[in-house]
């Protein structure tokens, strides 16, 4: 059977098109830039040129639809129409409460859904416009919801409550959730295994940087704290979100600018991180570039980043009472070789963990990228959110 995995990031769109016979990609591309000038396409398929396409991508829909496009083209696809798709897989990022397992979608769970659009409001829509852009395309088809917040599950008390009254987790479900569970439970498996470490015991950090980014920390796979909160603002610093701030800046921000707690949050989750910082862009690339060029701001924004990431670092080593493995994974950890060497040589000595320059220089594939002597592991780990999700899609149909 064919399953095809949909994963609706908040400026990316990336698929796969898995034969689970073999578990083997047919075909898998990106949409990158979605809302932002320059939008593209990048599709490659079995025994096929690889293809792209340059063209306005104004929102997801855009996007799904140019996906199946690509799989059922004559030249480029690899399937013959769409009736040869079994089922399709959504990462979902937020289940509130109500899921704690991956599900086929009904009405209930795309309400569910729309319901959760205020707990991740970069993510959730552009979800939802994914699960109901397919229900057009490949009507009939089987939809698999596949959330975000399932590795926050098994966070202890001590890491999921906030210090504030507890009627509101007994009215509300106020509590730390954690997001992009799917990458973390992933990459901390893959970890293990491609590092031959105790599946049991081994004590690993997840750094997971990209547009949106999260750190988690877990032992023998399974999650002990993550950065992301209620919503995935908490954390690191992102693309476009603050990561963790005063509250206080919020009513100061309100007060001052004539703006709702809703405008703000807006400006947190929208405008904020390496956008807000530097002024430039909320793509990494285009920030390095103009701290090359000597914008300071922009430095200063990328200094942030990554002083932030080693803050959360420091924490884990602490909360887990030591680590294993470090591994870097999405788009800024597995292609940006300056990071991962800053944020090792400039903050994690004291952990004895030392960066091999030769074997930092990679991007995009499993390898270990520290010294020998060094005495934490350091990995770069592809994520790989689809096949993990095309695997519970296989299984719940
Ligand atoms: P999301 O899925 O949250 O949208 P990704 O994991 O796809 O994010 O990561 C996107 C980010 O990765 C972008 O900000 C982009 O700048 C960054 N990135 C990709 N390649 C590189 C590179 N070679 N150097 C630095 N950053 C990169």
């Amino acid at each position: 059977m064919k399953i095809l995995v949909l994963n609706c990031g908040s400026s990316s769109l990336k698929y796969q098109l898995i034969d689970m016979d073999n578990e083997e990609v047919l075909a898998k591309g990106l949409c990158e830039r979605i809302g932002i000038a320059g939008s593209k396409l990048t599709h490659k398929a079995e025994g096929k040129d690889d293809y792209s396409l340059e063209t306005d991508m104004p929102d997801h829909s855009v996007a799904v639809k140019l996906v199946f496009d690509a799989l059922t083209d004559e030249k480029h696809g690899v399937v013959n129409s769409v009736d040869e798709i079994g089922a399709v897989g959504h990462r979902v990022l937020h289940g509130g409460t109500k899921f704690t397992e991956s599900i086929v979608v009904n009405d209930e769970v795309k309400k569910v859904i729309r319901e959760c659009f205020d707990l991740g409001p970069l993510h959730n829509p552009a979800n939802l416009m994914g699960i109901e852009a397919c229900e057009k395309v490949v009507p009939g088809k089987k939809n698999v919801a596949v959330f975000d917040t399932t590795f926050g599950m098994s966070l202890p008390e001590k890491a999921y409550f906030y210090a504030i009254p507890t009627e509101y987790y007994e009215k509300y479900g106020i509590r730390r959730y954690g997001f992009h569970g799917t990458s973390h439970t992933f990459v901390s498996h893959e970890t293990i295994k491609f590092g031959g470490l105790d599946p049991e015991k081994a004590k690993v950090i997840v750094c997971h940087l990209g547009n949106g980014a999260s750190i988690s920390a877990s032992i023998g796979g399974k999650g002990v704290d993550t950065s992301m909160g209620l919503t995935p603002l908490e954390g690191l610093i992102m693309g476009t979100r603050s990561g963790d701030i005063d509250p206080a800046a919020v009513q100061f921000i309100a007060n001052h600018e004539n703006k709702s707690v809703d405008d703000v949050l807006n400006i947190l989750n929208k405008k904020s991180g390496i956008l807000g910082m530097s002024g430039v862009s909320s793509d990494f690339r285009d920030v390095e570039k103009a701290a090359q060029e000597g914008n300071h701001m922009a430095e200063v924004a990328l200094q942030a980043f990554r002083y932030r990431v080693a803050k959360y670092i420091g924490a884990y080593a602490a909360a887990m009472n030591g680590v294993d493995a470090i591994a870097f994974t999405a788009g800024v950890g597995e292609n940006d070789i300056k990071a991962r060497k800053l944020i090792v040589e400039e903050y994690l000595g004291y952990l004895g963990a030392k960066i091999d320059d030769e074997r930092n220089n990679v991007r995009g594939k499993e390898a270990l990228i520290s010294a020998d002597d060094s005495k934490v592991k350091i990995y770069l780990i592809p994520t790989n959110e689809e096949l993990a999700i095309a695997r519970d899609t296989l299984r719940l149909i």
